[in-house]
């Protein structure tokens, strides 16, 4: 994350998941800044969302200022409101849960799968089916009594969900899939890349995802209206533009063009990013392979992951602050890594909200560890890594 550490850190840290940029983005910035087409319309703006769609397979794709309005913007559009619940990931980071309060609506933490540590759609299922009733053709909670709006699964990592049960599930009791795959851009899950199935899917552009536009974020759907609906509530809900009419609140949420040149100049090498992160992945598969406690995340046997952030699970004997200290001397000796996020439903902030059943989301989080996979990450700065990670943990 270069923004956090760009100026402070010695020449030889490692970092955990850095920027890389060396194609049109210099030339496509200068432009806007020539032009003077630096604000929130003009043509990179237009270019980046068409080359995104393209590259998606999704019918609509708008621009946003960030993944977490990208969150917001769809859960308005996907229908969800005040005092009404949306099943959410536990094991993630906090954007989502936050996106859902945005609202005043109610975040439902279910537990990860033990296996691949994303939204275990069983637990979905049994949730609604323990827990939820059909009161006048609405599907509401029998504690609360607050109608279920969305399940909202987050692709954690740049791995997906299993998809097709979550989409079931979505179908048989009519709720909208809202799907935050801000972290596994690019990602196939049975051959088809995530964002162009659900109901609609939110990416990101941060400084630390795979491709960046300093700040922004997408939404792609299929349904027309309501992609229409969220260009409209992200561009301040403007109902006509000369005499500033408006029916509904909206959101100054666009991406503006100098980010879109960067974004322009990111995606046009999509391709070779996945590919030197799949590399990345294969080198630490390769050297963990025979080390007795340390396994890196694995892929389903239906799935394309891009392999944003390469996580490493440490021995189940390891406890929190075994895991902590690792952490810091890891940092300490240059190699930067970070836990996963802690788990939501656990948090200070959450704590006293509704969780359904949470077994395993606590002990992938005291287990885990990102390491190192920066795009640009090269093969000697990854194999020092390796072996300080060899060192410490025997
Ligand atoms: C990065 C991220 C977001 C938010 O994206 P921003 O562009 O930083 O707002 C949302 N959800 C998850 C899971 C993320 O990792």
């Amino acid at each position: 994350m270069k923004s956090e550490h760009c100026t402070s850190t010695p020449k030889e840290f490692i970092p955990l998941c850095e920027p890389y940029i060396t194609g049109n983005e210099w030339s496509y910035v200068k432009d806007c800044l020539d032009t003077s087409w630096v604000s929130t319309s003009g043509s990179y703006i237009e270019q980046f969302e068409n080359k995104f769609n393209d590259y998606i397979g999704s019918k609509y794709s708008i621009a946003t200022s960030s993944g977490t309005s990208a969150l917001h913007t769809s859960l308005i559009v996907a229908g969800v409101q005040e005092n009404e619940e949306v099943l959410v990931s536990t094991l993630s980071f906090i954007a989502p849960a936050n996106a859902i309060r945005y609202i005043g609506a109610w975040p439902v933490f279910i537990d990860a799968d033990p296996s691949y540590w994303q939204m275990d759609p069983d637990k979905v299922d049994h949730f609604i089916a323990c827990h939820c009733e059909w009161k006048s053709n609405t599907l509401v909670n029998k504690t609360t009594n607050r109608r279920i709006a969305a399940i909202l699964p987050v692709h954690i990592l740049g791995y997906p969900c299993d998809l097709d049960p979550l989409l079931e599930i979505s179908r048989r009791y009519n709720l909208p899939l809202i799907e935050d795959a801000t972290e596994s851009l690019g990602a196939k899950y049975k051959g088809k890349k995530l964002g162009c199935s659900s109901d609609i899917a939110c990416f990101s552009f941060n400084g630390n995802k795979l491709i960046t536009t300093g700040g922004g974020g997408m939404i792609t759907t299929n349904n027309s209206h309501w992609a229409q609906k969220a260009k409209h509530i992200t561009t301040q809900a403007k109902d006509e533009p000369v005499e500033y009419i408006h029916s509904e609140i909206g959101y100054n949420y666009r991406l503006s063009n100098v980010q879109a040149a960067i974004g322009l100049g990111q995606i046009e090498h999509i391709g070779e990013f996945i590919q030197r992160k799949i590399l990345i992945y294969n080198r630490y598969q390769q050297h963990f392979q025979s080390h007795p406690t340390i396994t890196l995340l694995p892929k389903r046997p239906d799935s394309d992951p891009v392999y944003w952030l390469n996580t490493i699970l440490l021995d189940e004997n390891i406890t929190l602050d075994q895991r902590k200290a690792f952490v810091n001397t890891l940092n300490n000796a240059g190699i930067g890594v970070r836990p996963l996020w802690h788990p939501l439903h656990a948090l200070p902030l959450y704590a006293d909200y509704t969780s359904y059943h949470i077994e395993h989301s606590l002990n992938i989080y005291r287990r885990a560890i990102s390491i190192p996979s920066s795009v640009g990450l090269s093969e000697s700065d990854q194999l020092k890594c390796i072996s300080s990670i060899n060192r410490l943990i025997a």
